[in-house]
């Protein structure tokens, strides 16, 4: 049985943003409750797919917005510059992987949560997800 990956799609709100990507590519799922996801998302979490950078395909320009982490790498979250959707973020000290915001996917009801990051900045109003694996801050490192 031979079957063709599903294609996946996302974008903004607006629509100007738009990406595609084989859902079989997608190599895990992750809320991150840290207090950068908190800030750029107004959330209590953001919640991202790790993709291989061969895998997006985008069309359409983000705006970028770099930050050292906490940990000092250099994080870069992408958005829309006419609508601010959150949509695509990397870390410049792992240049083969992007994330993808997945609230901006067309259809997210296949997304299977693998774990959480930042367990000890959640918040009570949005507590970290006790039926997967938890971080306290990033997954070793
Ligand atoms: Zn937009
Ligand atoms: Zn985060």
């Amino acid at each position: 049985m031979t079957e063709e990956s599903t294609l996946e799609r996302g974008g903004c709100l607006c629509g100007e943003v738009r990406y595609t990507f084989p859902r079989t590519d997608v190599l895990s799922a992750h809320h991150c409750h840290c207090k950068d996801c908190q800030k750029s998302t107004g959330s209590g979490k953001a919640t991202i797919l790790f993709i291989p950078v061969d895998s997006l395909n985008l069309m359409g320009e983000l705006k970028t917005f770099t930050v050292v982490g906490s940990q000092g790498s250099h994080v870069t979250r992408g958005f829309c510059a006419n609508c601010g959707s959150p949509l695509i973020s990397y870390v410049a000290e792992m240049p083969a992987i992007k994330f993808i915001k997945v609230g901006s996917l067309d259809d997210s009801t296949w997304v299977e949560i693998t774990s959480s990051f930042w367990q000890k900045t959640a918040t009570n109003w949005s507590p970290v997800d006790d039926t997967h694996p938890a971080f306290a801050a990033n997954p070793e490192s």
